[in-house]
């Protein structure tokens, strides 16, 4: 199928193409990444409509966003039709944000949402821009964080920059990968972002070569896997932790402990 905004996150495509969510998402548990693919998934609904929003208040169309998105305004009283307050943050984030020369160039000389596809391993991949610098073959992703502290990281039990824990250098790294597939090698690759926090933070991060290089190497190692999951190839496994597993357990023996 031929991808544009309207089909991209459906589950047609979802089936056809692996995206770096996607891929995230086999990460944390194999079995809830395919009940999430029958099942119309788009990350937590809460994040993922704060993301849109903060993206619609920096580089979109915020009024056509609000349109489109009754559940952000408030129904009632002297509030009603603005947006809620647990949207507020990210308002003031995108004013902070605004605020600066640097990212407004940025936004400006870019085009938004470039729905784009290549082939990693053979595999179809998908993935959407943020900001695409044609002219001079950038690209930028705009993140809308809780804060800049640095995360927990599982696979490396110590604490990473937050870009490293969210997996935004790995999604960096595939969609360079995409770019240079359909346009030749990217010359920027960024990452602009504002903070939720009472007094909104702001960074711009650019990441070198063979970071990414080593990223996409991540990639490249799983994706064969999880392709011949979504086939039925090979068996999901339960992470038996998630929601998802929690939902789903059946205990018919005792697990011994020693
Ligand atoms: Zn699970």
């Amino acid at each position: 199928m031929n991808l544009n905004l309207d089909n991209y996150y459906s589950v047609e495509a979802n089936k056809e193409y692996m995206s770096v969510s996607q891929f995230k998402n086999f990460k944390l548990c194999e079995a809830k990444a395919m009940y999430d693919l029958e099942n119309d998934f788009q990350e937590e609904k809460q994040s993922f409509l704060e993301g849109q929003l903060f993206e619609a208040l920096v580089s979109g169309d915020a009024n056509l966003f609000k349109a489109q998105h009754p559940e952000l305004l408030s129904t009632r009283g002297a509030t009603a039709g603005q947006i809620k307050s647990e949207f507020k943050k990210v308002i003031n984030a995108s004013e902070k944000f605004n605020d600066q020369v640097f990212f407004r160039d940025i936004i400006d000389r870019c085009e938004k949402q470039i729905v784009l596809t290549g082939e990693i391993k053979g595999i179809k991949v998908k993935c959407m821009l943020d900001l695409f610098d044609k002219k001079a073959n950038s690209i930028y992703d705009i993140k809308c964080m809780k804060d800049f502290k640095e995360q927990w990281n599982k696979d490396e039990k110590a604490y990473m920059p937050w870009y490293y824990t969210y997996g935004y250098v790995l999604q960096l790294a595939v969609y360079r990968e995409i770019v240079r597939q359909n346009f030749g090698e990217p010359k920027e690759i960024g990452l602009i972002a504002a903070t939720k926090e009472e007094i909104p933070d702001i960074q711009a991060l650019s990441f070198d070569s063979s970071l990414l290089d080593l990223e996409l190497e991540q990639f490249k190692n799983d994706i064969e896997r999880y392709d011949k999951i979504k086939k039925g190839i090979e068996e999901p496994v339960a992470c038996t932790l998630c929601s998802y597993c929690k939902e789903h357990k059946v205990i018919d023996s005792f697990k011994e402990v020693k």
